[in-house]
């Protein structure tokens, strides 16, 4: 259980540290943690954001922890010397093509979602997006029309074995969680969306157990505010992808609460090798003050657990023990408390 830990910028060693804490105290046999630079962290030491020594510890480990990147002192730099260029090319370099992303209310915080709080406790959903296609991907460019206006355009395209390989992952994370997919696209009036329908529907054959429902993208934006404890699982497009689960976070209270997985089809001798960060960036405005929320971050650690090891029992403990500090009120400052990063972790280990 080789585990590669990339804390990266600003706020990310800070909250790594807890995650790591928390990691060890679970004493798992067999489990080898290597650090790692990533970001502004290994430019300033290699000149490369996510230089040689990175992407070869990320091949040779089973799964990343990963912090967050980002530096203002970055800001000036060529494109591809940006920390923000590591994360695209962690992705790529390990063709992660799903991003699973949890949103869930902890009980005692529902007063901090931007819902009301009867309709935000009944929230506890998992969204998970394409990250590898779509128009983000397609072609792309800016052409003159007849009539010498600019005119930008950007090319929409899936194909089938892209979508298929995502409804894979769609099914088997709704089968692990109530058995409830909402396929969300644009059927009515996108081709990429027909076809995403097609193969979401030839793929649900081979998962009687999951039932499959199929939303227009513009109902489900509606109906993720109204009545977001109907979802269970979500399966959508990048760009889709990207705006409900912004959409989805909200709802929890605060961005120090979420964590990501980003899964590819590599598998090792334990299970899905994969990514895990939290959804929140570097953060440089508290950075180095100790004031960070390690929650999203020892949260990703408990995804890592489940997804790429297979340890369901160790995943959910650090779950239940997040949920129990949370509710007797290790808050940090992004939530109106008072607790600091060590803080927060100290009451996890504890709760642990
Ligand atoms: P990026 O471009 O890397 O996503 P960003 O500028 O969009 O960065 P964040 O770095 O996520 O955004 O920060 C947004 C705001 O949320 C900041 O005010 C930051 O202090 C706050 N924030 C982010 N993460 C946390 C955390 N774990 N705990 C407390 N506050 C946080
Ligand atoms: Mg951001």
């Amino acid at each position: 259980m080789k585990i590669a830990i990339l804390p990266g910028d600003g706020i990310g060693p800070e909250i790594m540290a807890e995650a790591v804490r928390v990691l060890r105290a679970l004493e798992l046999p067999g489990m080898e943690l290597h650090d790692g630079l990533v970001g502004a962290a290994a430019w300033r030491v290699h000149g490369h954001p996510l230089p040689p020594e990175t992407l070869a510890l990320m091949h040779a480990c089973d799964a990343l922890l990963f912090g967050a990147v980002g530096d203002p002192a970055c800001d000036g730099l060529e494109r591809h010397l940006r920390p923000e260029q590591a994360v695209l090319g962690m992705r790529k370099e390990l063709s992660l093509f799903a991003n699973l992303r949890p949103a869930k209310v902890f009980p005692g915080l529902e007063a901090h979602s931007s819902l009301r709080p009867e309709v935000a406790g009944a929230i506890d959903l998992m969204i998970v997006r394409e990250l590898n296609g779509d128009v983000y991907f397609g072609e792309k460019g800016m052409r003159t029309t007849a009539d010498g206006q600019r005119e930008g355009y950007d090319i929409m395209s899936y194909s089938e074995s892209e979508v298929r390989r995502i409804a894979h992952v769609a099914f088997r994370t709704a089968q692990g969680r109530s058995g409830r997919l909402c396929s969300v696209d644009k059927a009515n009036v996108l081709e990429t969306s027909q076809l995403w329908r097609d193969v979401m529907i030839e793929v649900a054959a081979e998962y009687p157990d999951v039932t499959l429902e199929h939303m227009y993208v513009d109902n489900a934006a509606m109906q993720l505010v109204r009545a977001p404890g109907k979802f269970d699982t979500i399966v959508t497009g990048n760009l889709f992808g990207d705006i409900l689960s912004d959409q989805a976070s909200m709802c929890v209270g605060s961005i120090g609460l979420l964590a990501s997985a980003s899964l590819g089809a590599q598998q090792t001798a334990f299970g899905t090798k994969g990514a895990y960060e939290p959804i929140h960036g570097s953060a440089p405005d508290i950075a180095g003050k100790g004031l960070a929320n390690p929650v999203a971050m020892i949260l990703s650690a408990a995804m890592m657990l489940r997804h790429s090891f297979g340890l369901e029992a160790e995943a959910a403990r650090i779950e239940a023990a997040v949920a129990g500090a949370l509710n007797a009120g290790a808050l940090g400052a992004d939530l109106g408390g008072t607790m600091g990063t060590r803080e927060i972790g100290d009451a996890v280990l504890a709760a642990l």
